[in-house]
């Protein structure tokens, strides 16, 4: 028998007040809400890893050890609520999305099929509309919710190139700016297209697709006998926040009669605000969005949707009869619109976010971010840095004149000079040279924390 003879409470319990699982909830609470506030003092990433797992034995360990361990695995994270956490689209979680997580895990519910969640799938289905019609979709529209933006725009190339009769055509390609996204690569290889079946059209001098450019492509296309599927639409790159002409692209796209997605896992959640963004418009002449309100917005990961024109095409392209569940004429099954099968009840924190933040709230934490960039952009030395960025809040900068090797050793010796003084950047790839990239989306940022930190890359 086990020696700490805790199988009894192994589960929540049916009857009773279940006081354990009280006790368990609070002391984790406590633990994760004073890592919280040791922020300031931890910084962004703990400097060495101290902590080290140990392993499954024969007999469970006590729950002072695991919590000693819990302890240890959360004091050795990265911390996103730090103010100098700026390196990646990861924001600091939203408290309200916190506890949508909690219900999630217990509700335990699996959005596969309506009868193992009833109301949440329900839930899922009216948010979906709710952004559809933010959008300016019709009735048509629908979504589907995935754990993640890679996997939403994968579902969305599924689903196009299903509608486009292609599925299993060997000629078939789409085609991306040569600043989308890395996954677009992963989702080529898992659609089984060839390398060449991946088309990347240059971008302009301000990180957009080249349109002249995409109809050289079109015409290369057919003296080639390549047939496009699709054609992605960046609403926010990786790198520099530009937002792709979505208005020309979808003319193009409409007279081709191809199938336009919007890649907007950056900047899609904009589009249901109104607040004016250079170029964003139209989106709703697209068949296709990704939205990934994990990235900016401070919902908790995972959670991405995928918002279609016509929402039949997600079924068309996923639908497999799904033979162990009783079917119903009165429901689609969340299973068959998508890749995921068994699902997590994300669409509860992003609900109760929503919710709690309304337009306003919304709002104020995407001005916010955008805020936070100009006012870099303000202090930022331009005559010592090449700074590319778009309407966006994300920025890379490199001091003007450096060649590939000195961006590697320069990048390299900045981010961790920051991260001593507790600021978090990312180094990346861009234009065949490394870049510092800075991603202004964390609420907590101040003012003076930002002008600290132009200051100390202005004299660097
Ligand atoms: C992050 C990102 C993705 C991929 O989203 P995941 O949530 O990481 O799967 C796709 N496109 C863009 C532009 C992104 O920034």
């Amino acid at each position: 028998m086990d020696p700490n003879n805790r199988l009894d409470n192994l589960f929540p319990a049916y009857q009773g007040k279940n006081e354990n699982l009280i006790i368990l909830l609070t002391r984790t609470a406590e633990i994760l809400t004073k890592w919280f506030s040791d922020a300031e003092n931890l910084g962004p990433l703990p400097i060495e890893n101290n902590f080290k797992p140990s392993m499954p034995e024969e007999y469970g360990s006590s729950l002072d050890s695991l919590f000693s361990e819990i302890e240890s695995l959360i004091y050795n994270s990265f911390n996103p609520v730090h103010p100098g956490s700026l390196a990646h689209l990861d924001p600091p979680p939203l408290i309200i999305s916190i506890l949508g997580d909690l219900i999630a895990a217990g509700l335990n519910n699996n959005l596969l099929a309506h009868e193992l969640s009833p109301c949440i799938s329900f839930l899922e289905e009216s948010i979906c509309r709710w952004f559809s019609k933010k959008l300016g979709f019709d009735e048509l529209s629908g979504g589907v919710l995935a754990s993640g933006g890679t996997l939403s725009n994968l579902n969305a190339l599924v689903a196009a190139r299903c509608h486009s009769g292609l599925k299993s055509d060997p000629s078939a390609v789409f085609i991306i700016s040569e600043d989308a996204h890395s996954s677009f690569k992963k989702c080529a290889s898992i659609m089984g297209l060839p390398d060449s079946g991946l088309i990347k059209v240059n971008t302009d001098i301000n990180g957009r697709m080249d349109i002249v450019h995409l109809k050289q492509t079109f015409e290369n296309c057919i003296v080639e006998g390549k047939k496009i599927f699709a054609v992605v639409a960046t609403l926010g790159t990786t790198m520099r926040g530009a937002i792709d002409s979505i208005k020309d692209i979808s003319q193009l796209c409409k007279e081709r009669n191809i199938w336009l997605h919007i890649d907007g896992s950056i900047g899609g959640i904009f589009a249901l605000t109104n607040i004016s963004i250079d170029g964003l418009c139209n989106v709703d002449r697209s068949n296709s969005i990704t939205i990934n309100p994990q990235k900016i917005l401070g919902i908790t990961k995972t959670s991405s949707l995928l918002v279609v024109s016509d929402f039949r095409k997600l079924n068309d392209a996923f639908s497999t009869g799904l033979p162990y569940i009783a079917s119903s004429d009165d429901y689609v099954q969340k299973g068959e619109i998508g890749v995921q099968g068994s699902r997590p009840a994300e669409v509860i924190k992003l609900w109760l976010s929503l919710r709690f933040l309304g337009m306003y709230g919304i709002e104020a934490i995407l001005n916010s971010s955008l805020e936070r960039k100009s006012y870099f952009e303000e202090y930022i030395n331009k005559d010592k840095y090449d700074i590319y960025s778009g309407p966006l809040h994300i920025i890379s900068l490199l001091p003007k004149g450096m060649n590939k090797v000195n961006s590697d050793l320069w990048t390299k010796k900045i981010r961790k000079e920051l991260l001593k003084k507790k600021f978090m950047l990312s180094r990346s790839l861009f234009k065949n040279k490394y870049f510092l990239r800075i991603v202004f989306g964390n609420y907590n940022t101040s003012k003076s924390t930002i002008k600290d930190l132009s200051d100390f890359l202005n004299k660097i």
